[in-house]
Formats: C-alpha cells, structure tokens, sequence
C-alpha cells in the first residue's frame, strides 16, 4: 500500500510539474506576442514621420532647393518631423524604463496649483490655437501641498491636458479641479468637453499605442504612449487613475495624490524620568 501511495504522490508531483512548465510556455508565448506588436508598433510609428522627412529632403535635393520661398517651407516641415520623431523616441525610452521599473521616483512636497498653473503657461498657445479656455474650476489663492515626484507629476497632468486640448472641440474649455479626499488625498481631474470616447474603448484607453481613431490621433501628433505613461507613473506612485467620458459630451481624467497635512501638529515628547 505504501508503494500504491508513494507513485501516487510522484504522479501528483509529475502532473504538476507539467502544468506549471504548461503555464510557464504560455507565458513567454504571450509575452512574445506583445514584444512582437510592441516592435511592430515601433516601426509603423517611426515610418510615418521618417517618410516626411525624406520625402522633403529629396524634394529639396531634386531641384527644389532654388526657390527660396519653398526651400523655407519643406525644410520647416522636414524639421516638424524630425520634432515628431524625437519625442516618439523620447516616449518609447520613457515607457521602456517605466515597464522594466528602472525609474526611481524622486519625491518631494510641492504645490501642485503652482504645477498646474505651469503647464497651463506650456499649452496656452497650443490651447489658443483652437480657442479653448485653460481654467481652474475655482480661484486657488492657497497652494496645496503634496508629496510625490514632481517633474513626473507634471508630465501625468502635462499629457492630459494635451489630450483634453487635441481631442476637445473649438471654443471648448478644459477644466482642472483639485479636490480634498479623505485619508489625506487629493483628487486632481481634468475635464473637457470635446468629442468624449465610447464605453468599449475605455478599458483599452492605457494600452500602448491603442488609439480610439487611428488616422485622427496620428494627424493631432501624438505618440500613442501618454495615456500608458501617465498609467505607469501614477501607480508607480501607489496611486488610483480614473476615466469617464461620454461621446459627445466630454471626459474626464482623474488621479489620486498624498496631501501634505495643513493641520501640522506639534508633538510634545515628556520623558518621564
Ligand atoms: P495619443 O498620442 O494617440 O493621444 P494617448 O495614449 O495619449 O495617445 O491616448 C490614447 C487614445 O485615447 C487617443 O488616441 C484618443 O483616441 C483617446 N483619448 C485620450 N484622451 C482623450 C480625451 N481627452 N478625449 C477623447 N479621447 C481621448
């Protein structure tokens, strides 16, 4: 009976070899599968601005380079493209180290109204352009304070509103609150009233390179990456990110933060002797 027992339990132990080694293979084939899509995105982003480019250079080589007018005009499109390429690159090298976690975050305190007003300042041509109003839902004469990695945090709000600028409408607005939750939190969420994305879509929103409208997010010269960026970051902050959106009416982006308390308590040590 011992020896019935004892191939019983080697069986077990063979079985269950086998279905890890099983789970282990359909891994790494899942695995493949993204870094195979990974490379392949890579090199259909690439493509498209690396066309341009060449395009005008050889344009310009072919005998348009005499004309004065048009040698200004290619080169500065050459030279958009060229713009483009460099920060898909930069993108690429971003999300690179945020999924291999080889981005150690540096935090501090800040305040993040000041934070927010910067990147106001950074998009207010870009905003202009399409006349849409950058404002805060409320005037915000007090900083508030809270403790993450700065120069990451204004990437996350900086991408964002990037997006509520490309895919809101003309004379839209984009609307940045931030409010007080429990738990010594903030909440900071970015509303816009552009064209808003449909149910099924929102789920994939983060993915690398997914894109709701292939050809229109392209033409708006984004990279695919900064909703996966801005994923990465704020978890990487041990924090939530939340979407809702609705076609037509608009979205809006939230994230979580941790407050710096304004209460701060001086605490009396007695030793007792
Ligand atoms: P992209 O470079 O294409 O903008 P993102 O990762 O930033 O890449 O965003 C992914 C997709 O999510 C966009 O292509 C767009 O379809 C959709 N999207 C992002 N933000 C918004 C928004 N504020 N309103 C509507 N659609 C959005």
């Amino acid at each position: 009976r011992e020896i019935a027992t004892d191939m019983r339990t080697l069986t077990e132990q063979v079985e269950r070899f086998a279905k890890d080694k099983k789970i282990e293979i359909e891994t790494l084939k899942v695995r493949e599968t993204y870094r195979k899509e990974f490379l392949g995105n890579i090199s259909h982003e690439l493509k498209t601005p690396l066309f341009t480019v060449q395009g005008y250079i050889d344009t310009l080589i072919d005998g348009a380079h005499k004309d004065k007018v048009i040698r200004k005009k290619y080169l500065q499109r050459a030279q958009k493209g060229v713009e483009r390429l460099t920060y898909i690159v930069k993108d690429m090298d971003m999300i690179t180290k945020l999924e291999v976690g080889d981005m150690s975050l540096e935090v501090v305190e800040f305040d993040i109204v000041e934070l927010v007003q910067q990147v106001f300042d950074q998009f207010e041509m870009k905003a202009a352009k399409k006349n849409i109003t950058l404002t805060f839902d409320m005037d915000y004469t007090d900083p508030i304070i809270v403790f993450a990695d700065q120069e990451r945090i204004q990437q996350v709000i900086a991408n964002l509103v990037v997006n509520s600028i490309k895919y809101g409408k003309q004379n839209g607005t984009t609307e940045v609150a931030i409010e007080d939750l429990i738990n010594n939190k903030v909440i900071v969420r970015v509303t816009d009233n552009g064209e808003g994305i449909k149910k099924e879509f929102i789920p994939r929103l983060f993915e690398r390179f997914f894109r709701v409208d292939q050809s229109g997010s392209r033409r708006e010269g984004g990279s695919g990456l900064g909703l996966a960026i801005v994923k990465h970051i704020i978890e990487a902050h041990n924090e939530s990110i939340y979407v809702d959106s609705e076609p037509g009416i608009g979205s809006e982006f939230s994230f979580t933060l941790e407050k710096v308390s304004d209460n701060i308590v001086d605490i009396e040590v007695v030793v007792e002797e």
